[in-house]
């Protein structure tokens, strides 16, 4: 760990190695979270017809322009468009269709009045309200005009997506496979849940942390496995992980120690490092490699700094390879309290965010070590103070990346 990167340029080399894997036909209730493989344009117009905007009557704006509370213009009912059962009469001189909201504008009309502007009686209407041309008529195509693109290859699919798609009766969509990871947490102080603490020991937070970010992020999981710090243990693991996965995350084991046996096992099975040591805190040993297409993540063991480094290097690599941008969602906020920094790593600092009287406002979680995972609680968003930076007072605005919300339903 001779020098470190900045994070973006960390980012940068990994969204380099990462490029999009193979499409599959994707049924459209199972599409929630998946990425499109393609643009989608729209063939027919949405909506597909004139239709009304409103109950009431449809009619020539003509024959009751005048009309008004005390001059009541009287029209013939001729017939009713219901949503769903277009009327077979037109609107023809001195007569007028009632119409629900919804339903197909009969031939002959130009326009539609609400009920609440009518009177009705034995078969015909009072229009007490001037009409114009188009009063409450939606028109055919302006939701989607025929030929347009409606979603660009790289969308993430969320509810809105999916009723754009049913609007324009996609049934099926072209999405990028998902990609799959295995996780492995090292160390022989972990202990799994359910068994005695021994002494010294310690429970596995990253075997569900690391693997709930990993399913949030749109990732299937494919393995989760603990290794003890042995050299042969750790080299199996990731032989294994490598035969299954588009992407191993190994946390722990990646730093100086005479126990860290996970840089020798990855250069054993031919796997190139790019970077090891970003200027971060928390997550200064990330180790970053790959072997074909496959990325390798070697993530620090402290539960924070695995859930910082999964946010900003390991999420960002799963949406690349789901065919997605891989951008950090981000925007700015002003810290609430005095934040101590020391010039020569950039930190990235757990907050909540808040709405203050000038915008958004970062409340920093508690103790940010990177061992409190409780600081994890309640966090919203990352603060990233810049590696030049020193302390930070309250009020200065800094540069916040949003951490994910995740994507029910899959994972
Ligand atoms: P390491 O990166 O292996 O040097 O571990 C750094 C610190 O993180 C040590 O205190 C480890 O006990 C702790 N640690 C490593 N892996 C885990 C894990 N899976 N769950 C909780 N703590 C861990
Ligand atoms: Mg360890």
């Amino acid at each position: 760990m001779t020098s470190l990167i900045e994070i973006d340029d960390a980012r940068r080399m990994v969204l380099e190695r990462a490029s999009a894997l193979a499409d599959e036909p994707v049924g459209l209730a199972d599409a929630l979270g998946r990425v499109l493989a393609n643009d989608v344009h729209g063939v027919d117009p949405v909506p597909a017809f004139d239709s009304s905007a409103m109950d009431g009557f449809a009619l020539r704006s003509a024959d009751a322009s005048g009309a008004g509370p005390r001059a009541p213009v009287a029209l013939r009912v001729a017939g009713e468009s219901r949503a769903g059962h277009p009327s077979a009469a037109a609107v023809g001189g001195e007569d007028a269709i009632a119409i629900s909201t919804g339903a197909v504008i009969p031939a002959g009309a130009d326009a539609v009045v609400a009920v609440e502007q009518t009177r009705s009686a034995d078969g015909r209407v009072e229009v007490l309200a001037a009409v114009a041309p188009g009063d409450y008529v939606r028109r055919a195509g302006e939701d989607i005009r025929a030929g347009q693109l409606v979603l660009a290859r790289g969308t993430r699919l969320g509810a809105a997506e999916l009723g754009v798609l049913a609007s324009l009766g996609r049934g099926e969509v072209s999405c990028v496979r998902r990609p799959r990871v295995a996780v492995i947490t090292t160390g022989d102080e972990l202990v799994a849940l359910g068994a005695p603490l021994t002494p010294g020991a310690i429970h596995d937070a990253n075997a569900y942390s690391v693997t709930a970010l990993a399913r949030q992020s749109g990732a299937e999981l494919r393995s989760v496995a603990t290794v003890p710090d042995d050299a042969q243990a750790t080299r199996r693991a990731i032989e294994d992980a490598l035969e299954h996965a588009d992407i191993v995350v190994v946390c722990g084991g990646v730093s100086v120690g005479v126990h860290d046996h996970v840089r020798p096992s990855l250069a054993a099975l031919g796997v190139d490092e790019h970077f090891w040591g970003v200027a971060l805190r928390p997550g200064k040993p990330t180790w970053f490699g790959a072997r074909g297409a496959t990325l390798v993540f070697g993530l620090p063991g402290n539960p924070v700094s695995a859930m910082v480094t999964f946010t900003l290097f390991v999420a960002p690599a799963v949406d690349a390879l789901s065919g997605a941008p891989g951008d950090l969602r981000r925007t700015t906020a002003t810290l609430t309290r005095d934040y101590a920094k020391a010039p020569g790593r950039a930190h990235a600092v757990r907050c909540r965010l808040t709405l203050g009287e000038h915008g958004w406002r970062a409340e920093p979680t508690g103790d940010q070590r990177s061992h409190i995972l409780t600081s994890m609680l309640g966090a919203d968003a990352l603060a990233i103070v810049p590696t030049a930076s020193g302390d930070v007072r309250a009020g200065e605005r800094v540069e916040v990346a949003l951490l994910p919300h995740g994507w029910p339903g899959i994972g």
